[in-house]
């Protein structure tokens, strides 16, 4: 990657940790799940506010954890409005495989936003940091079983 990427991406994760978009309990919502990763220590709760349709209208989130955790949820949150669960767990999926795997190994979830996938790109970097992968991904996995009605998730 040149370094000049990686500067904006490490900025960008850096102004997501310090300013943590959608941050906070809402007085509403009708999803919620907690997600814990023991592993590092990152304890994140997702609040979701689905529409009549099933599409994401709202998401916010609250908890501790590292600066990945932070930065993770607050872009996932600020992605997340106004996607079909359908999309969000394609993103999900996606995201997921980013994470995780090379190029080639991707496999096929379903069509994807490309623009809200792009601002995940600053995450890719966890790719070489097995341990990160679950500090990056804890928020997907709560918002995704807060869609299923599970009211926990760990990455344990
Ligand atoms: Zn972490």
């Amino acid at each position: 990657m040149f370094d000049d990427l990686r500067d904006l991406y490490q900025e960008v994760i850096l102004d997501h940790g310090r300013n943590p978009r959608n941050f906070g309990r809402p007085d509403s919502f009708n999803r919620t799940a907690k997600g814990d990763n023991p592993m590092c220590g990152d304890k994140i709760a997702v609040y979701l506010t689905l529409a009549p349709d099933g599409s994401i209208q709202d998401a916010h989130f609250d908890g501790r954890g590292c600066a990945i955790s932070q930065a993770s949820a607050s872009l996932m949150t600020e992605i997340l409005k106004g996607k079909s669960q359908a999309e969000a767990e394609a993103l999900f999926g996606h995201f997921h495989d980013m994470c995780t795997k090379d190029d080639h190994e991707h496999t096929d979830h379903g069509p994807v936003d490309e623009e809200a996938f792009e601002k995940l790109q600053v995450l890719s970097g966890v790719r070489e940091f097995p341990m990160r992968v679950k500090c990056a991904t804890l928020a997907w996995h709560a918002m995704n079983a807060a869609l299923h009605g599970e009211e926990k998730t760990s990455t344990e």
